[in-house]
């Protein structure tokens, strides 16, 4: 069984390696007509042997250190690259912790990121996108999920000194500054 998985993989590799063009082209077709149908058939596939995808990843990323760099810095160039940044380093952390993560969390960060000014949930200071963290009201760390109802924005001070704690009961937020 595994013989023959890695002889289709083979196959599949030199027909790739060939067509690689029209390959690219089906599968951003298939994405356009359904991108959920798509994503979930991708996730799928890789879920069935997640072992090799991640070798594969790993590889990836040790042989191309220097685009990976330079795609990050060209990410963090705009408002919605840094939000992408933030939520995936959020996904990251949820994913590790077993959390839930909700297709609409970026929506929400990416309108959090690209606004010019916004107010800190927890104190009302009123700081630029720059400025300003993505929260999670309930930690990720203490059972809160990446979704778009426990992702606020916040002010470093709050954020830093609020930490891991669950607002209310263990941290209590500065009087508004609003
Ligand atoms: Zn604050």
């Amino acid at each position: 069984m595994q013989i023959e998985t890695r002889a289709i993989d083979s196959l599949k590799a030199t027909y790739y390696q060939r067509h690689r063009a029209e390959v690219l082209v089906a599968r951003k077709a298939r994405y356009a007509q359904n991108p959920a149908l798509e994503i979930e058939r991708v996730r799928r596939s890789r879920s069935k042997r997640t072992e090799y995808y991640l070798a594969w990843q790993r590889e990836y990323n040790r042989t191309h250190r220097d685009s990976l760099r330079a795609t990050e810095k060209c990410h963090a160039a705009t408002p919605a690259g840094r939000a992408k940044i933030s939520h995936h380093r959020s996904l990251r952390k949820a994913r590790i912790r077993g959390a839930t993560c909700g297709s609409d969390a970026q929506r929400v960060i990416v309108a959090i990121k690209s606004a010019a000014r916004v107010a800190c949930f927890w104190c009302g200071t009123v700081v630029g996108a720059n400025d300003c963290h993505i929260d999670h009201i309930a930690p990720l760390s203490r059972g809160g999920g990446h979704t778009a109802g426990n992702i606020v924005p916040s002010c470093v001070a709050c954020n830093l000194a609020k930490g891991a704690k669950l607002a209310y009961a263990e941290w209590q937020p500065p009087a508004s500054n609003a």
